[in-house]
């Protein structure tokens, strides 16, 4: 295996971790009422066609080697206290690595703090100051709909291509392992609020081949329920192994929407400004700002660990009933109420954001295979 891709090792370490677990989870109540009154088998059926593809979009995660950054470095007269670098796990990190940094940004003792970035990270770390007292101002080239959180699946993947596997030190794993159970609550506790944030179950279609695997590198145990490999009985589909794993998304549009409303409510203010060198951060009129520019970061602070890895999504017509997360070889779906989302690849390295219909035709095949094999 490349030790690059991490994000599927680690899928299929998860899976090998369940695989021993499932004996020890078969008598959940959640799973001994879905195989007797026989949910599963009764999934509803994606309607896959290319003629119900309504958008496509290119999203570019911003990658970096060791992982997120969350220094703090001066700069003139300027405290810089970083905060990106978050991969594929930006929305799953956020809460975490803003807590983070927002703690860093209130030992300088400043009471106005300026936030470079509005993106998912951007906007979280902003709350946070905001909810310490903090007067926060937010400068940004671009908002939603044109940034990369608006282009992101929305599950939780706290070490979706997070980092290379061989840079993981202790002190990495203790800092991730800190960001990810603060993220995991702050998840919670945006339960019930319409649909921002929802569990759903996430059925993975296997060949037999990755029905194998080791223990994953970065994991908190507890947090999701274990992975089970389910019976031909439990499942509506066709592959050599079926699992199942309750897991959490984030409706996106809905979820940005919510964070920079209550942003405004709280006081603050987003300002649409480009910062081409440091001397532009350096004129801020802020002393303490906290960079969350993502793949900004890479030109504006010369950092040579960061780069794109583009991830491509189709969205279908929106289809309500559908209430499962489904994974096969070849790309997943994700129901979310602007779109059964369709996606699944990720191209190291380029910058290019026009969507491939050849990739939409690939995604689609896959997942209209799986729908014509269902049972029942
Ligand atoms: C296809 C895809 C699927 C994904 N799925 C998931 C998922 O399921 N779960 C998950 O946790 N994560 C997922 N991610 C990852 C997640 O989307 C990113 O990690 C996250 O959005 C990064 O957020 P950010 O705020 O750092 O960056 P961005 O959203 O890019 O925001 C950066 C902000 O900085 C501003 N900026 C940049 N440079 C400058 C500058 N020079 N001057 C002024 N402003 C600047 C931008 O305008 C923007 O406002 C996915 C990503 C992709 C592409």
């Amino acid at each position: 295996m490349d030790r690059r891709d991490f994000l599927y090792k680690s899928g299929a370490l998860g899976l090998a971790l369940a695989m021993g677990a499932s004996s020890c989870t078969s008598g959940n109540s959640i799973y001994r009422n879905m195989e007797s009154s026989g949910t599963a088998r009764n999934l509803p059926r994606v309607k896959v066609s290319l003629d119900r593809v309504i958008k496509e979009t290119v999203g570019l995660r911003p990658y970096r080697l060791s992982g997120p950054r969350l220094e703090v470095q001066k700069l003139g007269s300027k405290t810089i206290v970083h905060n990106y670098g978050h991969g594929g796990s930006g929305f799953s990190l956020s809460w975490g690595t803003g807590n983070i940094a927002a703690a860093n940004a209130a030992a300088t003792g400043e009471k106005q703090i300026a936030i470079m970035g509005c993106g998912i990270i951007g906007l979280t770390s902003a709350r946070l100051l905001q909810e310490m007292g903090k007067e926060v101002t937010i400068y940004a080239k671009e908002l939603w709909p044109k940034i990369t959180s608006s282009m992101a699946t929305g599950t939780w993947s706290p070490s979706h291509l997070l980092c290379e596997e061989d840079r993981i030190t202790p002190q990495f794993k203790s800092t991730w392992e800190q960001a990810c159970r603060y993220s995991f609550q702050a998840y919670q506790n945006l339960l019930g609020l319409g649909d921002l944030v929802t569990w759903i179950d996430n059925y993975s279609l296997l060949s037999s081949a990755s029905v194998k695997g080791e223990a994953p590198v970065l994991s908190v145990p507890g947090q999701l329920p274990a992975r089970r490999v389910l019976s031909r009985r439990e499942h509506p589909f066709k592959a050599d192994a079926v699992t199942v794993q309750p897991t959490m998304m984030f409706n996106i549009p809905s979820y940005l929407q919510k964070l920079t409303n209550d942003f405004f409510s709280y006081g603050g203010k987003i300002k649409i400004r480009e910062f081409k060198t440091l001397e532009d951060v350096d004129a801020l009129p802020e002393r303490c700002v906290v960079n969350c520019t993502g793949l900004g970061s890479k030109a504006l602070f010369g950092d040579e660990e960061l780069m794109p890895i583009s991830g491509q999504l189709s969205f279908l017509i929106p289809q309500p009933e559908i209430n499962y997360r489904l994974t096969t070889p070849h790309g997943y779906i994700i129901p979310r109420k602007d779109g059964i989302v369709l996606g699944g690849n990720a191209i190291r390295g380029s910058w290019n954001t026009t969507p491939d219909p050849k990739q939409t035709e690939v995604v689609v095949a896959a997942i209209n295979e799986a729908m014509q094999q269902m049972r029942g």
